[in-house]
Order: structure tokens, then sequence, then C-alpha cells
């Protein structure tokens, strides 16, 4: 909005170039002024000839030589006049003006004044009296730019002549007079007039040329195009935008071109197509004859976007705002993109999946089937390869996928490695098998990535809708359920969702709940089994082994909550709950008894591991030499560089480490020599007779003795009879023994008890007094 100082600007500009264009009028028509005074001073000639009077010829001289001094003084101005645009200029010409033509009429005043003085005959009276008039009223029409001007014209003209009637004794000519002066006066009246007209025209012809160029301006430096088109299809304006937005070239857009033309040339130009070409003059024409709004979309044979809006007003024609909207697009296009589809494989995400399966349920009576999917140890390839080699892993799983299932399924990715394929009208359990086969066996082909030769399973769980769920959230979870089932009973295979894998799944989320009650209210307790040498029959350690002391279920065994507490990621607080008072419990033991502690992978492979065995130690004050880490081979299995800078540290602390469950995983033998472990377990299943083949037996020794020359101590675990005891005694490799033959696991006040009772006692005694060997589980 202007402000008002800016309106005062305008307005004495304005004033100042009225002004000038006003003086300017003075000098505008020079024939006139030519014309005009070759006739007035060939007048006064005549009357000097036919009067042969000196003063008439004298008028008829100082005529001429007035006249030919105001054309020059137009010629002048005319050199001048470009130049005059200062009001102060201006000024000057106008007095330049108004002097000599004042002298000039005041002369031809005298001139008729004399006339009548000298009383000359009525013809040269007439010629002298009708030029002098004829002048005045030439005064009106050229010179009423300046008042002043104006004004001592008429005057200077007028006063001798009114004098020279009235005092020229003729009395006619006195009425003539009387009758003269209020004409003459009009003249001012016209004069003031016409400068009335003129200043208002120039007033409203620089307004317009202020509007115009504003106007102009704003239309130039907008962000969209516009033109606008009248009543008769005809372009009125145009604005320089409009051709650049479009790609038009020059002069195809032009006011007074015909819209329907102009978009014909913009087809022939190839900017647009037919089908464009069509809907473009619908909507001008449905925007004409309604007088309405239409909207249209459409995109240019250059891949540009355009939006076009046409509003139509009955007085100014119609206006087509055109925008770009490429960018906008673009960009929306992105933001869904990275809103349903996942960025690492570009499959349809969660959000997507969902959509996809809601439109499935509302098509009533459309049955699917879900598959999820899950790549069995896809951390363990990403905790040892690295992320990269991870994410490629599961963009050749999407491919392999996406190669494998026909267009009409549907395959998402939910984060993580978890895939989901969604196959329409599939309900047929023995279909879905085949599929889920295919699938398997495509994902368990050997992957090339950067160099590695990975090979990995897949588990699978799978739900149909409607049986499953009518709600995608539902059918998901089934799904997820389902290879929740497929996961734990042992991967690298394909579950059916039942209705059963709730409850479970119920019972585990439980399970979470009361784990993280069981830590707040200490609730773990620990009961101890001794770890006996073979020679001596003396306990060298305790196996300390975990009990949960449920409110409701009594006392809960490992085996029923470590798995889930790894799950859920609670193992780590309860990890440094077992240490802390299987350290402490130590402390009450004879030095000679060291305490073995059972250590997840999980915890082992941690942040923390080596900050909670110190603090265990310190608290506790036990050395480190007494604390013994049960490990087994997944702790080891993952990161060969992780897994030994670990162990050399504990190690440093005197901690010893103990290899759980020896036989049961990979047991590759290399463990043995590249970790610096102090003891080997050797799985129950060996001793307790579940592998008593021939086979399992030679095994068993020659893993002992390999371990003894390796300078490790070998542990047989699981020993329940006297017969298995004597087998092992035997076999001459084995150090130590523990089972339920020696001694069941004991709560904290009995087993101070135990080791006092072993330390007094042969082994074979011990193994005779039956009621130590029931003991408490
Ligand atoms: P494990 O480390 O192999 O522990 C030995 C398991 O065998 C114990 O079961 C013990 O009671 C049992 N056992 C001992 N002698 C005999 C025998 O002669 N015959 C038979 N059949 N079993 C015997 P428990 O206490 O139920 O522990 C089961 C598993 O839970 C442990 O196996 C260990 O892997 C895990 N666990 C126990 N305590 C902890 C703990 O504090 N932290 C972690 N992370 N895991 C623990
Ligand atoms: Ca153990
Ligand atoms: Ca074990």
């Amino acid at each position: 909005m202007p402000t008002k100082t800016s309106h005062r600007v305008i307005d004495q500009g304005l004033r100042d170039e009225v002004y000038v264009s006003l003086v300017r009028s003075l000098y505008a028509d020079p024939r006139t002024l030519i014309v005009g005074s070759s006739g007035t001073v060939l007048a006064a000639f005549v009357t000097g000839f036919m009067t042969g009077h000196p003063a008439f010829y004298g008028c008829a001289f100082v005529l001429l030589a007035l006249a030919l001094v105001r054309a020059a003084d137009v010629a002048q101005f005319r050199v001048a006049a470009k130049q005059i645009r200062d009001p102060r200029e201006a000024t000057r010409w106008e007095i330049r003006y108004t002097v000599f033509s004042s002298i000039y009429v005041f002369v031809l005043g005298l001139w008729s004044f004399l006339t009548f003085a000298l009383q000359a005959s009525p013809p040269v009276q007439l010629l002298a009296f009708s030029m002098t008039l004829a002048n005045m009223i030439g005064v009106a029409g050229r010179n009423y730019g300046s008042r002043m001007l104006v004004m001592t014209q008429l005057s200077f003209a007028g006063v001798p002549l009114l004098a020279g009637l009235t005092l020229g004794g003729n009395s006619h000519y006195a009425i003539v007079a009387c009758v003269l002066a209020p004409f003459l006066l009009s003249f001012k009246t016209i004069a003031d007039k016409l400068r009335a007209t003129l200043t208002t025209a120039v007033v409203s012809a620089k307004h317009e040329r202020l509007l115009a160029a504003r106007l102009e301006a704003a239309l130039d430096n907008m962000a969209h195009g516009l033109c606008m088109f009248d009543q008769n299809g005809m372009l009125s304006l145009v604005n320089r935008r409009l051709p650049a937005i479009v790609g038009l070239p020059a002069g195809l857009a032009e006011p007074g071109r015909r819209i329907g033309r102009f978009l014909v040339r913009c087809r022939r130009a190839g900017l647009i197509g037919s089908t464009q070409l069509r809907s473009l003059v619908l909507a001008a024409r449905l925007a004409l004859r309604d007088h309405s709004e239409a909207r249209l979309t459409t995109t240019l044979a250059s891949g540009r976007i355009l939006e076009l809006t046409f509003r139509a007003s009955g007085a100014t024609g119609t206006v087509v705002v055109i925008e770009d909207i490429t960018e906008q697009r673009q960009q929306e296009d992105t933001i869904r993109q990275l809103a349903l589809y996942d960025p690492l494989t570009s499959l349809p995400n969660r959000s997507l999946l969902k959509a996809h399966l809601q439109s499935l349920i509302g098509e009533a009576g459309k049955s699917f089937a879900i598959l999820f999917i899950d790549l069995d140890h896809f951390k363990k390839i990403n905790d040892t390869l690295g992320h990269p080699c991870g994410d490629a892993l599961l963009v050749e799983v999407a491919r392999r996928l996406t190669a494998l299932l026909d267009g009409a399924s549907l395959i998402a990715r939910l984060g993580g490695d978890e895939f989901v394929v969604v196959i329409p009208d599939v309900t047929d359990r023995a279909r879905l098998e085949a599929i889920t086969a295919r699938v398997s066996a495509s994902l368990l082909q050997p992957y090339e990535i950067e160099g590695n030769a990975i090979v990995s399973s897949a588990s699978m769980g799978i739900a149909i809708s409607p049986d499953d769920g009518r709600d995608p959230d539902i059918v998901i979870r089934n799904a997820d359920l389902a290879l929740y089932d497929a996961k734990s009973s042992g991967r690298a295979c394909a579950r059916f969702y039942d209705s059963s894998m709730i409850e479970v799944a119920r019972a585990r989320r439980i399970v979470e709940l009361d784990l993280r009650e069981a830590l707040a209210q200490d609730q773990f307790e620990l009961f101890y089994q001794p770890i006996v040498a073979i020679g001596t029959g003396r306990i060298t350690s305790c196996e300390a082994l975990l009990r949960w002391r449920h409110p409701e279920r009594g006392i809960v065994a490992p085996g029923d909550f470590i798995g889930i507490a790894e799950e859920v990621g609670l193992i780590t607080q309860i990890g440094c709950v077992v240490l802390d008072k299987a350290c402490r419990e130590a402390m009450l033991w004879p030095d000679s008894v060291s305490v073995a502690v059972n250590i997840s992978a999980i915890h082992f492979r941690g942040d923390a591991i080596i900050e909670d065995v110190a603090g265990a130690l310190g608290r506790s004050g036990l050395d480190g030499s007494r604390l013994v880490i049960e490990l087994t081979e997944s702790a080891l299995m993952q990161d060969d560089a992780q897994a030994l800078s670990i162990l050399v540290r504990l190690r440093e602390m005197g901690v010893r480490i103990s290899l759980d469950d020896f036989g049961t995983g990979y047991s590759s033998l290399s463990y043995l020599q590249s970790f610096p472990l102090q003891k080997i377990k050797i799985d129950r299943s060996f001793v307790s007779g579940r592998r008593e083949t021939q086979k399992d037996q030679t095994l068993l020794v020659g893993i002992a003795r390999l371990c003894k020359e390796l300078g490790l101590t070998v542990v047989a675990e699981g020993v329940e009879t006297a017969e298995q005891l004597d087998n092992l005694a035997k076999m001459g490799a084995i150090d130590e023994v523990q089972g339920y033959l020696l001694a069941r696991p004991q709560p904290t006040p009995l087993v101070r008890d135990l080791i006092t009772a072993f330390a007094a006692r042969s082994l074979t005694a011990k193994v005779e007094r039956l009621p130590l060997r029931r003991g408490l589980r």
C-alpha cells in the first residue's frame, strides 16, 4: 500500500508534469501562429495602404518584426523542447512567450485603437477590429495553457480595442464596446475550461501509465504464467513468464491471437498432445460459458507438469493462471515413496502392506495368505561381515523374492530381515506349502556378496485370511506368531498359524512382565552344584545355577525363562545379579573353591561384560582367579577378534573361561586353539548314555585326550551313576566331574556344609553317602 508521502511525491511530480505539458501546449502549433500573424501583418499593411497614414505602416512593421521574433522563439523552443522537464525551465519559456505575445497583442490593440481614434474609414476600422478579435479568439484556443498569458493578452489587446470603440466618438461603436466587453471576458472562461480539461487528461493519462507499469511489473514478476482472453476468445494479455513456463517459441503467444489458434499451434509445436488440446479447449469453453473456475493438470511433451486455472468474469474475459507443479509433484512422489516404500529394497513398507491388506479385506469374500519370512541368523551375518554386507544381502533377498513370485503377490519389507509376502486367492495348504518350499529353496541358494559366500536359511510363518483374521494387524501378528514357532522349532522351516500360538505368545508376554518384576523384587537366587576333582575327590569349584522364586509358580528352572530373558533384553541385567551374588557367596567358601558362573552369549558380547565382571569382583572382594565363566560356543562363534579381546581382558583379571556343553554345537576344535580357554565341559549327553554308541564314546575319549594335551582342564557333567563315574575315571583324560551322583544343585546355606563335608572324605565314600546325592534340586 503506498504511503502518504509517496502520494505527495507523486502529486507534486504530477503537478509539475501537467504544468510542463501546459507550457508545451503554448508552443505546440506554430502553423496557427504563422498563418495568424501573416494575415494580421498583411491586414496592417493594407490599412496603411488604404489610409496612407504612417501610424498604420508603423503598426504593420512592428507586428511583422514581432511575428518574426515569435517565430524565432518558437523555433528555439522546438530545439530545446526535449530537455524541458523541469518546471523552472518551463516557467522561463512561459514568461518569454507571454512577453512577446503580450507586446504583439498590445500592438494589435493599439492598431485597432488608432483606426477608431484617427477616424479611419469603416472598412479600415473593420479590418483592424476583426483582425484583433480573431487574434483574441486564437488566444483562448491556443494559449489557454497559461492563465498569465490569457489574462495579459486579453487585457493588452482588449483595453485599447474597447477604448478605441468608446472614445472614437461614434455612439454605435460605444454600444458595440459594451456588448464586446463580456464577450471578451468569456474568452477567459473558455480558456480556463480548456486548461482544466487538458489538466485532467494529462493526470489520467499519467495515472493510467503508472497503473499499466505496475500491473506489467507485477505480471512479469509472477512465478506463474498468466494470460487473459476476451469473450471472443482473443488473447488480450500474456505475461512474460508464460512462454518460459510452457516452453513456447517466441511470438506464439501474443495479445491479439485467438486462444483456439494458439492452442492448436502449441500442439503443432509438439508441446501438447491432441487429448490435452481437447481438454484445454473444453476447460476454456466451460469457463467462458459458465463464468466459473476450471482447473486442469496437464503434462507437456517435455515432461513438465502444469496446472491451469481458468477463471472467467464477464467484464474482463477469462484469466488463465499456469503453474509449473513439476517439482511439487516430484516432492510429493518422493514423500509418498518414503512414506510407503522401504528405501533400501524399494519394496512396499509396513504402511503400504497394511493399506494393501485393508483393500483385500475390503473386497468381500477375498481370501489371501500371508507369508512372514525372517532370515535365520541374519544378525550374525550383519555383525561379522558388517552392515553394508547385510544390506546387500537384504537387497538380494528382495530381488529373489520378486523374481520368484508373480505380479499378483505383494512383497513388503517390514524392517530388519523381516519380509512379508501377500498371496491373494490362495487358501489351499498344499499350494501354500509348495510356494513356501520354493521360497525357502530360493533363499537357501548361496549368496555372493562382496566376495563373501554366504549361506542363509529362512524361517516362515503363514496365516490365512479370513480364517486367521480379518484385520491386517491381526493377520500379520498371527503370521508372526507362526514364524516365532518356526524359529523355536529349530529355524529353516515354515509353520502355519494355529490358535494355540496365541496362548504361547501370551504366556511369553506374561513371563516378560514377571521377569521385570522379579528383577525389581530380587526374586532370583542361586543354587550351587559342586564340581569335583576325579583324582582327589575335592571340590574345586561350584557352578552357580539360577533359580527364580516365583510368588505363584514356586521355583522356576532357568530353562523356562533364560531364553525369554535373552529375547526381551533382560539377560544382561540378570547376568549382573548372578555375578554379584555368586562372587559374594564364594567369599564365604574356602579359598581353594572357585565359583563358576554361566554367562549368556548376548551378555558376553554386550558392551559392558568387562566392567560387569570387574564390578562384581570389586564389590565382593573375590580374587579373579576364583571366578570361572562358563560360555557356550555361540558366544565365541560370531566375531573372533571381539571375542578374543574380551577373553584376553578377562584372563588379565585372572578369570578362567570354561567352554560349556562342548560337543553339542558346532564343536569346532579350532576354538580350543584360537581362544585362551582353561576348561571344557563335555556335554552331559555324552555321559548320560544318550550317546552311548561306540562312536560317541570314542569321540569323547579323543576330545578329552586332545584337550588335556592342550593343557585344558576337562570336566564331564551330568554324571548320574556310579558306573558312569567309573567309566570316566578309567578313561584317564577326565579331570573333574559334576552331576547328580555327586550332588544336586544346593541352595546357599547347604552348599557351604557340602563343601566342608566333601573336604573330609574320599570320593567313593562320598558317592556312597546317599543322602547327599538326593540333595535339593
Ligand atoms: P548348564 O550350564 O549345562 O548347567 C547344568 C545343568 O544341568 C543344570 O540345570 C543342572 O541342574 C543340570 N544337571 C547337573 N547335574 C545333572 C545330572 O546329573 N543330570 C541331569 N539331567 N542334569 C544335571 P539347570 O540348573 O536347570 O540349568 C539349565 C541351564 O540353564 C544351564 O545349563 C545353563 O545353560 C542355564 N543357566 C543356569 N543358570 C544360569 C545363569 O545364571 N545364567 C545363564 N545365562 N544361564 C544359566
Ligand atoms: Ca554351565
Ligand atoms: Ca553344561
